[in-house]
C-alpha cells in the first residue's frame, strides 16, 4: 500500500509517522520549503524563533506519545510546570492560582480557593461551575445544543467581574475565540481532559526549543528512517480520481500514484482540492463556512538578566494578553519576551511600529523594574498569522468532517476535523493519528 501525506503540518507528519509505525509506505508532498504548518520555526536575523508562542497541555497524550515515538525524549524539549496561573494588571491587584501537588480535581479545586486577587465571592461562584464541568452528569448535558461559552457562564452564574478577569482570558487563550461566540461544548471538552482525571494533565509545558526540533525534524527522520519520502516546495494542485477511487495526486511537475490520499491541509486549501470533484463538492461548501482567528506575536528582546517570575504571564486590561519569556529555559534567548494577542481586535488595524510601541509601554506599565527594550520600541518583531486557527465558535462541531471522503482512498486530517479540540497542536495530531488508524483499518 502506498499512501501520499499531503501537507507537512503537525497533522500530515502524525499521520505519516502512525502509517510509517505500521508498515505503511508513506510520499509527505509539502507546498512550503519547511516543515510545520502554523507550527514552525523561523530565522529572524540568524536565530530560530517560532511563527507564534505555542503552549502544550498535559493532557497532550497523543502529542507526548508520537514525540517518544520519533525518539524525542520530553524532558529535553519541554519544561513541565503544574498549572500556575498568574494575571498583572496597570490598574488592579495580581491574580494568582496556583494548583498543589494533589490529586485531580482537588488539584483544581484548592487551588481555586487559596487564589489571591479573587474575591470570595468569585472564587465561590467558580467552584459550582468546576464540579459541573467535572461530573458525569456533565458529560451527558454535553451532547446537546451548543451555546456561547458568555451565554454558559451566565447560565452558570459566573459574575462579570470573574468572566473579565479569568473566563475571557482563559477562553481566548484555549479556543482562540472570545467568549461571545465561542462553543461552550470545545471549551468544556479541554477543561474536562484537563482537570476531570489526572492532575498532570493540567500541567503547563513550555518548549525549551524551537517549534520545528520538537516534532517536525525528528518526525521527518522517522519517516526517512522508515522507508518513506519526505518533499517540500511540493504544492499538489489536484486529487486525481477515476470512477470514485482515488488514483493519486498531481504537483506542478509530476502525478504521483497512491492507494490512498490524506488531505492534510488547511480548509481553505482542501476546499480548492474538493471542489473539483462532484463526490466532494458538498463536503468543500461545508470547509467554507468554517471560517478562522488570527493570532499576534510581538518579539521584544530585553537585556539578558530580565526574566519573569514564572515562564508565562497573563495581561490583563492591556492589548497584551501574555507574556513568554524564551530565555527561562536555555534556548540562548536570555531577555527575550513573547507577546501574544489572541482573537480579532483593532490591534490588526495598527501598523507593526503602532502595534510594538504600544506593547512595549504596557510592559513597562505592568514591570516597573524593567529597562527598555535593546532596540527601538518599533523594532519589534511582528509575526501576524491571520489564519491562526479556525473559528471554534458555536456549532463549530457539526460542520467539522470526519476523516473519511465519500470517495474510495479519500481522507482528511487537519486541526479542523471532528476530534472535538479546538486548534490545537494536540488536535492537529490527534486528528493524524485517527485517520490513519481509518486508513489501516478501512474495508477492502
Ligand atoms: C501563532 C499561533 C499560535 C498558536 N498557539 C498554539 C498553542 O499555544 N498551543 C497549541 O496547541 N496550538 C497552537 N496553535 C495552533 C496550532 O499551531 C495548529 O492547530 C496546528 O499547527 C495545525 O496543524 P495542521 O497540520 O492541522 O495544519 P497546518 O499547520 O496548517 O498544516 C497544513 C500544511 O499543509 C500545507 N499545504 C497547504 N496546501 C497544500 C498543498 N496544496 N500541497 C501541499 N501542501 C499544502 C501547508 O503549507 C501546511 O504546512 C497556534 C497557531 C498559531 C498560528
Amino acid at each position: 500500500m502506498h499512501v501520499v501525506v499531503v501537507g507537512g503540518g503537525w497533522a500530515g507528519l502524525a499521520a505519516a509517522v502512525e502509517l510509517c509505525c505500521h508498515g505503511v509506505r508513506v510520499t509527505l508532498l509539502e507546498a512550503a520549503p519547511h516543515l510545520g504548518g502554523r507550527a514552525r520555526s523561523v530565522t529572524h536575523d540568524g536565530q530560530l524563533i517560532d511563527n507564534g508562542q505555542h503552549l502544550l497541555l498535559g493532557a497532550y497524550r497523543d502529542t507526548l506519545r508520537l514525540l517518544d515515538v520519533t525518539g524525542v525524549t520530553e524532558t529535553a524539549v519541554l519544561h513541565r510546570h503544574p498549572l500556575h496561573l498568574l494575571l498583572k494588571s496597570p490598574h488592579r491587584p495580581e491574580v494568582r492560582i496556583r494548583c498543589p501537588a494533589l490529586p485531580a480535581p482537588l488539584h483544581l479545586i484548592t487551588g481555586l480557593l487559596r487564589s489571591t486577587g479573587l474575591t470570595i465571592a468569585d472564587r465561590l461562584a467558580a467552584l459550582p461551575l468546576c464540579r459541573s464541568v467535572l461530573t458525569a452528569r456533565f458529560q451527558q448535558q454535553k451532547i446537546g445544543q451548543d451555546i456561547s461559552v458568555a451565554a454558559w457562564l451566565v447560565q452558570h452564574k459566573q459574575p462579570p467581574s470573574l468572566i473579565r478577569i479569568l473566563w475571557q482570558p482563559l477562553c481566548l487563550a484555549i479556543l482562540n475565540t472570545p467568549v461571545e461566540t465561542a462553543s461552550s461544548q470545545v471549551f468544556i471538552r479541554v477543561l474536562q481532559d484537563a482537570f476531570a482525571q489526572q492532575r498532570e494533565d493540567s500541567d503547563l509545558l513550555f518548549c525549551k526549543t524551537d517549534l520545528g526540533a520538537i516534532f517536525p525534524t525528528p518526525a521527518q527522520h522517522f519517516i526517512e528512517t522508515h522507508g518513506g519520502t519526505v518533499m517540500l516546495n511540493q504544492r499538489v494542485q489536484g486529487l486525481r480520481i477515476n470512477s470514485g477511487v482515488v488514483q493519486g495526486v498531481t504537483t506542478a511537475t509530476q502525478e504521483i500514484a497512491a492507494d490512498h490520499v490524506i488531505l492534510a491541509v488547511s480548509p481553505v486549501s482542501c476546499q480548492r482540492l474538493l471542489e473539483p470533484h462532484a463526490a466532494l463538492r458538498d463536503i468543500a461548501q461545508r470547509l467554507a463556512s468554517i471560517s478562522h482567528e488570527p493570532i499576534c506575536t510581538v518579539y521584544v528582546r530585553y537585556p539578558s538578566h530580565i526574566k519573569l517570575e514564572i515562564p508565562m504571564i497573563g495581561l490583563l486590561d492591556t492589548t497584551s494578553q501574555w507574556v513568554f519569556d524564551r530565555g527561562l529555559y536555555g534556548s540562548g534567548h536570555a531577555g527575550l519576551m513573547a507577546v501574544v494577542i489572541s482573537g480579532p481586535g483593532e490591534h490588526m488595524a495598527l501598523s507593526n511600529p503602532a502595534l510594538s510601541a504600544r506593547v512595549v509601554k504596557e510592559l513597562a506599565q505592568i514591570f516597573t523594574d524593567w529597562p527598555a527594550p535593546l532596540h527601538d520600541a518599533a523594532d519589534s518583531v511582528i509575526i501576524r498569522e491571520k489564519r491562526a486557527t479556525f473559528s471554534c465558535c458555536t456549532g463549530i462541531n457539526s460542520v467539522r468532517p470526519a476523516a473519511a471522503l465519500p470517495v474510495h482512498g479519500a481522507w482528511l486530517a487537519g486541526d479542523y476535523t471532528d476530534t472535538g479540540y479546538p486548534a490545537t497542536l494536540e488536535g492537529a495530531v490527534r486528528s493524524g493519528v485517527q485517520c490513519a488508524h481509518a486508513v489501516i483499518r478501512r474495508p477492502e
